[in-house]
């Protein structure tokens, strides 16, 4: 399989070329040439699979779908060894159950894709555990080494940490705004220990974190010689891991392929609800539902045919944070597909984009022909839908799974099984719990030893040049 630029100027690569690096050189995205297609009986052989008399053969079944989807993208590793990288990766140690990502049904019709059993209890932890172990072995491999630079406003910093963690030849400099985090993010990221783990507490905003991220970058002479690099939400190995569980929910729910099944999916930079479109052009027979808060640049696209993207003080501060963009980023790689791959006219669209924030493709039914339905929800929806949930199902749900609830319930079709799909833990956002129930979210056990740990960070002025100094003394 090789990977070519939605921008259509960089030279065809494979997945492991392509692993370490960020944008393709010619400023577009990486996407598979073709999607790999399955059969109606290759897709029946992964339905056939047993379906867990017991708990060890439905963690198999996990790894086994794993494999049958990562191995048609990730060519240039031997079977064996993505086999086993595969099955280091989603253990019921890491991931709390052996199904992974667990189908939990709400009433007939109705379920949750539990994404959010992982380490740092959100979504971003499935595709990220197996990055950093894709990373490691290919930087074993090369004989390289990579520093990952990033910034955080909470969630990402702590998922990239427990998944680089430990890793060989990769050192993690994360940069956090001092005093913005809930405590409960900061728990999770300073109390790690691992010494290629750098927290860097900045004396500033998210913004200014960014900002020194961006400014480092832009140092190529420093890039270089530091070996720098990223895990961002753009990178094709994060996309291809979440087209897995798509693959695995869908083979469970149905008996054949003709039943369909629509997935509600809770959105800000456009990862999830990508990889489930591109799951459906593999052959999954699904309907995508994109649920946004109200920062709703996709839900207006998919309504309109505008994409209109919002700079960085128009964007809200919501109750379901992760979702709070301007801009989608992997939004490019839809809008190849939907331009029949035309990267000429990708191009056009991102200069457009560039001049005026935005662009039309003015289709006069954009619903059905971008094929996604889409909605957007309020705070106040995700309170009332929590409550909803908890009343209707005992059950307590996160903001961020709420909006996908609301808006799902509200556009799905009759008589086809929704699939909410949770992609964090109530415990993550406790205010806004406590606010719609009147008390806690539990807090999962791993976590109350949290609190006694020691943390392990470095504080630092808001100056650019002090990360680089601090990144060139520790790197050796
Ligand atoms: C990142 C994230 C999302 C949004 O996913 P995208 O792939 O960026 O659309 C939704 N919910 C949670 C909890 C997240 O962490």
């Amino acid at each position: 399989m090789k990977y070519v630029s939605t921008r259509g100027n960089s030279e065809p690569a494979e997945f492991k070329e392509i692993l370490l690096e960020g944008l393709a050189p010619d400023g577009g995205l990486y996407v598979p040439e073709t999607y790999p297609k399955f059969t109606d009986a290759e897709l029946d052989a992964l339905r056939g699979l047993p379906a867990a008399p017991d708990a060890a053969q439905a963690g198999k079944n996990y790894h086994e779908v794993a494999l049958t989807v990562l191995r048609t993208f990730i060519t240039d590793i031997p079977e064996g060894d993505l086999k086993t990288l595969i099955a280091r990766t989603y253990t019921k140690e890491v991931f709390g159950t052996q199904e992974i990502t667990p189908l939990k049904q709400l009433e007939p019709g109705l379920s949750l894709l539990q994404l959010s059993n992982g380490p740092t209890l959100a979504f971003k932890d499935v595709p990220l555990q197996l990055l950093g172990n894709l990373m490691e072995y290919v930087l074993a491999e090369k004989g390289r080494e990579l520093n990952v630079l990033g910034a955080t406003s909470g969630d990402t910093g702590s998922a990239a940490a427990y998944a680089l963690k430990g890793k060989k030849n990769l050192r993690l400099f994360m940069l956090s705004p001092h005093g913005r985090m809930s405590r409960f993010q900061q728990l999770q990221m300073y109390t790690l220990s691992e010494p290629n783990i750098f927290n860097i507490v900045v004396n500033g905003t998210f913004d200014d974190c960014q900002t020194i991220v961006k400014e480092a970058n832009a140092d190529a002479d420093f890039k270089k010689k530091y070996k720098l690099g990223a895990v961002n939400s753009i990178n094709w190995g994060r996309i291809a891991a979440q087209i897995v569980y798509y693959f695995y929910s869908y083979s469970r729910l149905t008996k054949n392929n003709s039943e369909r099944v629509a997935y509600a999916v809770p959105s800000g930079n456009f990862g999830n609800a990508l990889s489930a479109h591109i799951a459906r052009e593999m052959g999954l027979n699904i309907e995508i539902i994109v649920c946004t808060n109200e920062n709703d640049v996709l839900d207006q696209f998919f309504s309109s045919g505008i994409y209109h993207i919002r700079k960085g003080s128009e964007v809200k501060v919501t109750s379901s944070p992760s979702m709070d963009i301007a801009s989608a980023s992997n939004f490019e790689r839809f809008v190849f597909d939907y331009v029949g791959r035309d990267s000429e006219k990708v191009r056009a669209l991102w200069q457009e984009l560039n001049a005026k924030r935005e662009f039309d493709i003015g289709n006069s039914e954009p619903g059905t022909a971008f094929r996604m339905t889409s909605g957007s929800a309020t705070d106040k929806d995700v309170l009332e839908t929590i409550r909803e949930a908890h009343k209707k199902y005992g059950y307590v749900i996160d903001p961020h799974t709420a909006v996908a609830m609301k808006v799902g319930l509200e556009k799905r079709e009759k008589g086809i099984p929704l699939v909410v799909v949770e992609t964090a833990q109530p415990a993550k956002f406790a205010d806004t719990i406590r606010e719609a129930l009147g008390f806690e979210a539990p807090i999962p056990k791993s976590y109350e030893s949290l609190a006694n740990l020691p943390e392990h960070t470095t504080r630092m002025e808001n100056e650019t040049d002090l990360v680089k100094k601090f990144i060139a003394e520790h790197v050796s």
